[in-house]
């Protein structure tokens, strides 16, 4: 962090906290006082990855604002129902991890016609949606980069191990567990995880690919099917994320995998606790940091910020704003080499 803005930053908040001392202060939907209110609605509250956003909004929230984060339960029109309440509340601003992408449009009608800013997370409307109000903006990370990614990690570990080719022609048979179709991580994921170990000189031959909606237990279901039909032809396991990275490898333990000289290259996203366990125990091999906390403290900040009628900027949210528009946090490469240091500082 820059000295200047975080200084400002720091300001900001702290006149924020002195405005509202004495009110009862405190998030979630207990007290609150004159705290601006925000509504956060999540995909659904059974997802990994975004229980760790969700869990540091609550905690940037304390004494800063009062916010109402509900479940979606994986439905459109239930998520739809909860922004009509918000909407009706009157609450200042909106945060939305919209349950279908296309959605976003009708729910920035709704929104601008209440005049009430959005804040989408995690699932990137489209540019055409994004452009239709000045006050919607996005909270996210460049899928494309965690695809680089993790195939930079699977290219640099067969340059040092041409042996972990199990057919021995110098091909990289892989197996490939999707998230869920249509979500713009799972689908440049999985485009750009294979452009980049071709850009590395890595031949690659796709023996099979399914979708496992970034679930543990889908992923597990999924690996075993893998192993039955393919079994010690399959070279590596690229999965979308680490919950369908850990189902593979409990799988994987099950077939006798992991034991004995048995081995199995594994990579996932998200960089979650149980992964980098997996990471430590040599079951997986990579992982790539999805920063929850910091896309987290985004989507809070910035919320905030609209909601208190301001402009967005550096000073007075903490990130980029690129295209007057975008937060993009970055992705960063996790191995059982910076896997500590990562934990510390995420
Ligand atoms: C994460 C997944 C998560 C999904 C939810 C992705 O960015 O990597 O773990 O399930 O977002 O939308």
């Amino acid at each position: 962090m820059k000295k200047a803005w975080k200084a400002a930053l720091l300001a900001t908040f702290a006149v924020g906290a002195i405005a509202v001392s004495g009110c009862g202060g405190g998030s979630g939907s207990s007290g609150g006082g004159d705290l601006p209110q925000i509504g956060m609605a999540i995909y659904k509250f059974d997802d990994t990855f975004m229980s760790g956003v969700r869990a540091r909004i609550e905690a940037d929230a304390k004494g800063k604002a009062k916010v109402d984060i509900v479940d979606s339960q994986n439905s459109q029109p239930t998520q739809n129902e909860k922004i009509d309440l918000f909407i009706n509340k009157k609450y200042k601003a909106i945060g939305v991890n919209v349950v279908d992408r296309p959605a976003a449009g009708v729910i920035t009608d709704k929104a601008k016609a209440a005049n009430i800013p959005l804040v989408f997370m995690n699932r990137e409307p489209t540019p055409e949606d994004m452009k239709k109000w000045d006050k919607v903006y996005y909270v996210g990370a460049k899928a494309e980069q965690s695809g680089e990614m993790q195939g930079k990690i699977l290219a640099d570990y067969f340059k040092k191990h041409p042996e972990a080719y199990k057919s021995g022609d110098g091909v990289l048979h892989y197996v490939l567990i999707k998230g869920e179709p249509g979500h713009q991580d799972a689908e440049l994921r999985s485009k750009y995880v294979i452009e980049s170990l071709k850009k590395e000189g890595i031949k690659v031959q796709e023996i099979a690919q399914d979708t496992a909606m970034w679930d543990r237990v889908k992923g597990q279901e999924k690996m075993a099917a893998f192993i039955s039909s393919y079994g010690d032809k399959i070279d590596a396991v690229i999965c979308n994320n680490d919950d369908m990275a850990l189902g593979a490898i409990e799988a994987l333990k099950a077939a006798g995998y992991f034991q004995n000289g048995k081995y199995m290259l594994v990579v996932g996203v998200d960089a979650t606790a149980p992964a980098i366990q997996a990471l430590k125990n040599g079951t997986l091999l990579g992982t790539v940091l999805n920063n929850a906390k910091k896309q987290g403290d985004a989507v809070f900040n910035l919320s905030l910020v609209l909601a208190k009628g301001e402009k967005p900027t550096k000073e007075n949210t903490g990130f980029d704003i690129v295209d007057g528009k975008y937060i993009w946090v970055p992705y960063e490469i996790v191995t059982k080499e910076n896997a500590d240091a990562i934990l510390g500082d995420k």
